[in-house]
């Protein structure tokens, strides 16, 4: 292909994709792949002198809906220029200080969501719009007066227009992908999709916000010289604003602030691609001016992707300890946010229906919290594409599965990998903790030492490893003293080694708190595991067949009978009118009278949980001094703040 047909390929191609993705805002590339071909267009252009007519690098955004009532936005509104790296902070600081020597800048998230321009007028919001292509957009004002975080007026009385962007926060998106029909793929397609909706019913449903960052007019024109007072401004008339607002003068200082963002950014609550760094003199920008598509005055500066699209190549199931058959996704290898990715969760059929995923697919790849990816949904088919069929026999062990609620299970309590997968869990640190005793190992003891069974392992002698490959004398030793070691486990850890369904580390911690000995709480009830906090039906049940299942109980005797001695623990019955029983409590800042282990001592005594970190699910924040941000969150999310006065005469009462 020579060069003329390659860019004219590179049109069609970025205009087909534009479609797919601002019109039906279904993309069928990643963004990285799409800035791929975006890049080399420019390119070309660059070096040939030539632009065709319909070249996406004159265009900003993409069309206006049908349906929709037009706006004609007063003044363009532009896209940002990107860059990946410090070279391109560099090459953007050095342009600006060209014309505007020792300028100063601001950097702020950049958020990925749906571009939205809101007019008040006497104090009230009159118009809301899309960006569409720049020129026009499509009124959205009774979608986006649905949206609770969107002042409906404000104390400003001049005309205004501000600039934001629709977002959703990622726990709204798991919510509403918890039950919806169809999954969403990434937080960017929920917003769009909810805002150029021609029923505000559907905007408002997703809980929607909008983060405000720019003025596009306002009346009064000499009242904010820079972003700074833009910032300021638009917190006084109670915008929701962003949480990163840095002023930098040097490149260095915004490299600190790009690296600062970039530990913590997996943490966000919000979906960010980057950050946006802008001339904070607002007189100094009308110096520099525009490009055809960009302001000069600011750029984009963009992370590593975290969502790639690869192919699927097979869907493997496996067997968890527990029975549950889960699928695991394998995709041609990509290099995903520092990564090399191959594997990816698929959660179960469900999933694999909602997401429409089908072998040798293209699909969409994500990698944030630094948890295993996950598959978001398909980009596009291809002529091979195979639906994934559902297992009805068990991958492993071959004997039919049992389907419940969206899960499969295999019930046959002799499955190898049900087996081995549960003696590993029962060996891990917070379960027997029994060192060295690798899943590995696990396999080779119930290959070549019938370990079929906890007590198996309790049974092992010398004589029994000697002749396994890899195994000498050291190393039998260790082992087996590990497992003589692991026989007084506390009662927490030892609950949580049996491995019944849905019961995990905290669950464990309830329960021996709440029972104190297994032998009590053989004797729990449904109603009574049903007075824990936390505990559900379906958990209590679990907790209940396991314990009034026989071959469990006889397993439970022979472990006894081995010398397994499980440590009992006070059992506690807590005063439930106490403020703090039963109630997730974060600390913050410095106490003066307890160090954070003794506080959380006391809360556990009343009957509370200490958390880590500040969410909607936080009942009470105990604040000392110096706090910082956790304090921020909770005073945003209306939790009730209390100081160690108070804590102290909660604690006295
Ligand atoms: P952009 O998303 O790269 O950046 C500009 C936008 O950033 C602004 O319009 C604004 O909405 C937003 N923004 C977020 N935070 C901001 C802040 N603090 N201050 C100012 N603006 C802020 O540019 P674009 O023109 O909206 O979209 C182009 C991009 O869309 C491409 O680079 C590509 O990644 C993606 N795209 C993808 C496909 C695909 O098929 N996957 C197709 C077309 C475009």
């Amino acid at each position: 292909m020579d060069v003329k047909e390659r860019q004219k390929y590179l049109v069609e191609k970025l205009n087909e994709y534009a479609y797919n993705y601002y019109v039906l805002e279904r993309p069928i590339v990643s963004d990285y792949d799409y800035d791929i071909l975006y890049d080399e267009l420019v390119k070309i252009e660059e070096e040939t002198g030539v632009i065709l007519p319909s070249s996406p690098t004159q265009r900003v955004g993409g069309e206006v809906l049908k349906g929709f009532k037009k706006v004609v936005h007063p003044v363009k509104l532009y896209s940002l220029n990107k860059c990946n790296d410090t070279l391109g902070i560099q090459k953007f600081v050095e342009d600006v200080n060209k014309i505007s020597p020792n300028s100063r800048f601001t950097v702020e998230y950049k958020f990925d969501g749906l571009r939205i321009i809101v007019k008040y007028k006497n104090g009230q919001l009159v118009q809301a719009s899309t960006r569409g292509n720049g020129s026009v957009g499509e009124d959205v004002t009774a979608q986006v007066k649905t949206i609770k975080s969107v002042p409906l007026s404000i104390d400003y009385k001049g005309e205004l227009l501000v600039a934001g962007e629709g977002i959703i926060t990622i726990p709204n998106l798991d919510k509403y992908n918890k039950t919806a029909e169809e999954k969403l793929k990434n937080a960017r397609n929920a917003v769009a999709g909810a805002i150029r909706n021609l029923d505000p019913k559907v905007t408002s449903k997703r809980n929607l916000d909008v983060v405000f960052y720019d003025i596009i007019s306002i009346e009064d024109g000499s009242l904010l010289k820079t972003q700074e007072e833009v910032f300021e401004f638009l917190k006084q008339n109670k915008f929701l604003t962003g949480k990163l607002f840095e002023v930098c003068s040097t490149v260095q200082e915004i490299e600190q602030v790009a690296n600062k963002v970039d530990k913590v950014k997996a943490k966000l609550d919000i979906l960010i691609d980057g950050l946006v760094i802008k001339l904070n003199s607002l007189s100094q920008r009308e110096e520099l001016g525009f490009t055809a598509k960009f302001p000069k005055w600011a750029i984009a500066y963009k992370f590593a992707p975290q969502e790639l699209t690869s192919k699927l190549l097979s869907v493997e199931w496996n067997v968890g300890r527990t029975g549950k058959v889960t699928p695991i996704a394998h995709i041609e290898p990509i290099e995903l946010a520092g990564a090399t990715v191959s594997r990816a969760t698929l959660n179960n059929y469900d999933d694999i229906q909602r997401k429409k995923v089908k072998v040798n697919s293209l699909v969409f790849v994500r990698r944030s919290n630094e948890v295993i990816p996950e598959i978001l949904g398909v980009a596009q088919d291809t002529e091979n594409s195979q639906i994934i069929e559902k297992p009805t026999t068990c991958p492993c062990c071959g004997r039919p599965l049992r389907e419940v609620g969206p899960n499969i299970f295999c019930t046959n309590l002799s499955c190898k990998d049900k087996v081995i997968n549960s003696i590993s869990h029962f060996a891990t640190r917070n379960c027997m903790n029994i060192e060295g005793l690798s899943d590995k190992i696990v396999k080779t003891l119930y290959e070549n030492c019938n370990v079929k069974k906890f007590s198996d392992l309790y049974k092992l002698k010398q004589e029994d490893l000697i002749n396994l490959e890899g195994f000498k004398d050291k190393k039998i030793n260790n082992l087996l003293q590990s497992i003589q070691n692991s026989k007084n486990p506390n009662l927490n850890n030892f609950i949580d080694a049996l491995g019944i369904d849905g019961i995990g580390e905290k669950t464990a911690k309830d329960l021996a708190k709440k029972y104190g000995s297994i032998n009590k709480l053989k004797l729990a009830t449904i109603e009574d595991l049903l007075t824990i906090q936390d505990v559900g039906e379906i958990m209590a049940q679990n907790i209940y067949d396991y314990f009034n299942n026989e071959d469990n109980l006889k397993e439970l005797d022979t472990l006894y009978l081995l010398g397994v001695k499980v440590k009992e623990q006070e059992s506690k019955t807590f005063d439930t009118t106490n403020p703090l029983y039963g109630k997730k409590v974060v600390l913050t800042g410095t106490l003066q009278n307890y160090k954070r282990n003794e506080a959380t001592q006391i809360i556990e005594s009343f009957g509370g949980e200490v958390v880590s970190s500040v969410s909607k699910n936080t009942d009470i924040v105990l604040a000392g001094s110096d706090t910082g941000s956790k304090l921020q969150k909770a005073e945003s999310l209306g939790i009730s703040v209390i100081s160690e006065e108070d804590f102290e005469k909660l604690i006295n009462k």
